[in-house]
């Protein structure tokens, strides 16, 4: 259980800090400049002068202001790259003018606000960087007759809900359970908690926000748009502007809510309580959260031995004999009973789910800085059919393997089940049962250690591969793992974009791509997970391989690619090379071509289909739905219907590309690592040959297509291929 008076130290630093003059500043010319430049763009009525709110790395306080929000160790190293300025905004202005200034200078901008993000984006990077704090930018005005908080981005969670219990007793608000959690990035994040089931997730009971856009205007909903405000509810902040603030829609609670936590190991039973917490925790009743922990420990009744054990917290929204009783008649494997259960109000639920002790004032909420920044890691996952008993005793065995990672699983369902999926950019709605954390920390620094649990938790991620979602593999922005892609905003942006933005998004990631590109075309607003720009800005990068075509020249292929041409000499089809194929089999039989290696399949770039079905219908991706869609794509048309059309997302391709033809008689391998921009193909042969004892050797030619200039090629056929 955690103390709370360290937590006040650290806090007071930054008020120290905060008026510390501006004699310290840096004599670099990134400090000056920026300065200046805000002091001509700030319409600032702040008696502050604005050199106080920036901290170049000479700054003596620079340290100690980007500590305080550090939340995982594993970036608080001297290696961490660190950011030139840190700048702290007391106004919008200061954010509008800090956005035009560091445009100006050319330098990225990193925003942070609570700093949890488990990956540290918000406050390192590769490239030149300027971190923009929104700390003091925390005001939460309440209104319980609207029914409804504005907060400011650099608010916690906890002063959040502080706030509306001194308004209120029976209000409260579905956000995340750690009180430290910024507003800005976990609610832009999706944010949920354990009110999920049954008021959906923070992004869900948004109402409006302010935001400072890539020019610098301060933006509300009306003046944003729907768009750009759809896309801010789940899409990640970081991609888009700076979130000022969001006015988010209260919802009831009674004045007495229920917890438990419950424990299990495998000795007692744990496997039959896990295997009937996934039918009972997705559809019990919505007011009821039952998260359960799973993790490898020492046994206490066999020695020397480990097993795995469960943990299971509830939040009840109603009083204990309700949950009890209701627990007895669908979940008796539990065996709850009364004494396992606390009656309490919602805000001390919230102590209690934060790991306070119990009769901690609800002030505790107020405290900004923790003192237990541990080593983290996350990972993400979402289960959509229940995981079998062989499949449970097969990941205890894994989990008491690996030794330290465990697993959360958190249920879904309820309210989640009710809000279609494209509602905002967060997607798994129905159909998930529950979704997965992977959780490691640790205490001590090192790198053999660190490396160690990184490693662990890959493999158990790899492990539980035939357990979880799949095409794609779904996770949670809020859990950012940077294991599942990283962009590096070079020529690939989209490419690299797509990996990450498919799991986290699904469906809603063309979307998302299409807002980014409309609000922030020059990619201003950037991470290493965030939204990219289309390819070259073009928002029309997808066309139906049937336009304007007259229908009998539909089926040829070459037509498909004329289309690209004719429209863009940038973009292509990795479809086959063979001009008179035609695209209804090709397509339907998956269709490989010579940039596959690249960008897959033909199948794999078809957005939608128009086809005619057995009873006649034409019918589009929607009307016939993902099944079948997904049929057509590579499991032949000829089964399920006529095709009669494909919309194909077209693909980047250089102004021009290389190709070559070199034959020869060879002995070695070829190397299966090729750049991914390459396509070798090989054609093996007998052939006649002087000098050979039988007059015959193997001739290998080699035709190839490199997607970018030969000098490239060359470089990389020496580092990759020199025989
Ligand atoms: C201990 C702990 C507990 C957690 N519990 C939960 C939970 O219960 N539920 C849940 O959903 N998540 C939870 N999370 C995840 C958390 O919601 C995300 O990490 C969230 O992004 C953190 O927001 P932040 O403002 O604190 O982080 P930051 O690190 O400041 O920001 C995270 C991301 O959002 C961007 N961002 C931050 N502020 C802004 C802004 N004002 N404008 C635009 N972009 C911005 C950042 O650039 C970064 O990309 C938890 C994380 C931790 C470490």
């Amino acid at each position: 259980m955690r103390g709370t008076m360290p937590r006040i130290l650290p806090l007071a630093v930054l008020f120290v800090v905060f008026y510390v003059s501006a004699s310290w500043a840096a004599s670099g010319s990134v400090y000056d400049n920026f300065v200046q430049c805000l002091n001509t763009k700030a319409n600032s009525s702040s008696s502050t002068p604005l050199a106080n709110i920036v901290f170049a790395q000479n700054n003596p306080s620079y340290t100690s202001v980007l500590r305080a929000y550090i939340r995982n160790s594993r970036f608080n190293k001297t290696s961490t790259p660190k950011p030139v300025l840190i700048v702290t905004p007391l106004a919008e202005s200061h954010v509008q003018a800090s956005v035009l200034c560091a445009k100006q200078l050319g330098i990225q901008l990193k925003i942070r606000s609570g700093g949890h993000d488990y990956e540290g984006v918000s406050y390192w990077s590769d490239q030149t960087f300027i971190v923009l704090d929104m700390f003091n930018l925390r005001s939460i005005t309440v209104d319980i007759k609207d029914g409804s908080v504005w907060a400011q981005a650099g608010a916690t969670l906890g002063e959040m809900y502080y706030r509306i219990w001194e308004k209120s007793k029976v209000h409260g608000f579905p956000a995340g359970v750690c009180e430290t959690v910024g507003v800005g990035g976990h609610i832009s994040g999706g944010g949920y908690g354990n009110m999920l089931r049954k008021y959906g997730l923070a992004v869900d009971n948004v109402i409006d926000a302010q935001i400072v856009d890539v020019q610098g205007r301060l933006l509300d909903r009306k003046s944003m748009g729907e768009d750009l405000f759809w896309a801010i509810k789940g899409g990640g902040g970081g991609s888009f502007g700076v979130i000022i603030s969001y006015k988010l829609k209260l919802v009831s609670v009674p004045e007495i809510v229920t917890v438990f936590r419950v424990e299990r190991t495998l000795e007692e039973n744990a496997t039959a309580v896990v295997l009937k917490w996934q039918e009972v925790a997705p559809t019990t009743d919505d007011g009821l959260f039952l998260r359960m922990l799973l993790q490898p420990v020492t046994s206490k009744v066999k020695k020397g031995e480990k097993t795995v054990r469960i943990s299971i917290l509830a939040e009840f929204l109603g009083n204990a004999d309700q949950l009890v009783s209701l627990l007895g008649k669908e979940f008796p494997e539990l065996g709850l009973k009364k004494e396992n259960c606390m009656e309490m109000s919602w805000i001390d639920s919230m102590l209690w789910w934060a790991n306070f002790d119990n009769g901690t004032k609800p002030e505790a909420l107020l405290n900004r800085n923790p003192n237990d920044a541990n080593f983290l890691k996350r990972k993400s996952d979402y289960v959509q059919t229940p995981i079998s008993k062989d499949g449970l005793e097969w990941l205890w065995k894994k989990m008491i393997e690996l030794g330290k990672t465990g697993l959360v699983f958190n249920p879904y369902g309820g309210k989640m089940s009710q809000i279609p999926a494209s509602e905002t950019p967060f997607p798994h709605r129905a159909g998930n049962l529950f979704k997965i954390q992977y959780s490691v920390n640790w205490e001590d620094a090192g790198e053999d250690l660190e490396k160690n649990y990184l490693t662990q938790s890959r493999r158990l991620y790899s492990y539980m591969t035939p357990f979880v979602s799949k095409n794609p593999r779904s996770a949670f922005l809020n859990y950012r793992d940077l294991d599942i892609g990283i962009n590096t905003f070079g020529d690939n942006s989209y490419e690299e974009g797509k990996v990450y933005g498919l799991m986290y998004f699904n469906d809603n990631f063309d979307r998302l791509l299409k807002v980014k590109t409309a609000v922030d075309p020059e990619n201003f607003f950037r991470n290493e997970q965030s939204i990219p720009t289309l390819p070259n800005g073009n928002s029309d990068v997808n066309s139906w391989s049937s336009s304007n075509l007259p229908m009998g020249k539909l089926f040829v292929l070459l037509i498909c690619l004329l289309i690209g041409a004719q429209k863009s000499n940038g973009h292509g089809l990795p479809a086959g090379s063979c001009p008179t194929v035609g695209v209804g089999g090709h397509i339907s039989g998956g269709g490989f071509g010579i940039i596959f290696r690249k960008y897959g399949l033909a199948a794999d770039n078809v957005i939608d289909s128009r086809i005619v079905d057995v009873n006649g219908r034409i019918l589009s991706r929607k009307s016939m739905g993902e099944e079948l869609f997904w049929a057509i794509r590579g499991g032949g048309g000829s089964s399920f219907a006529v095709i009669l059309a494909w919309k194909l997302r077209l693909v980047p391709v250089p102004p021009s590309v290389t190709v070559c033809k070199i034959e020869k008689t060879i002995e070695e391998g070829v190397t299966d690592k090729l750049h991914e921009d390459l396509f070798l193909h090989l054609v093996v042969e007998v052939a006649n040959e002087a000098g050979a004892t039988d007059g015959k050797t193997i001739k290998v030619s080699f035709d190839l297509l490199f997607l970018g200039p030969v000098e490239k090629l060359l470089l990389l056929m020496q580092d990759k291929f020199r025989t």
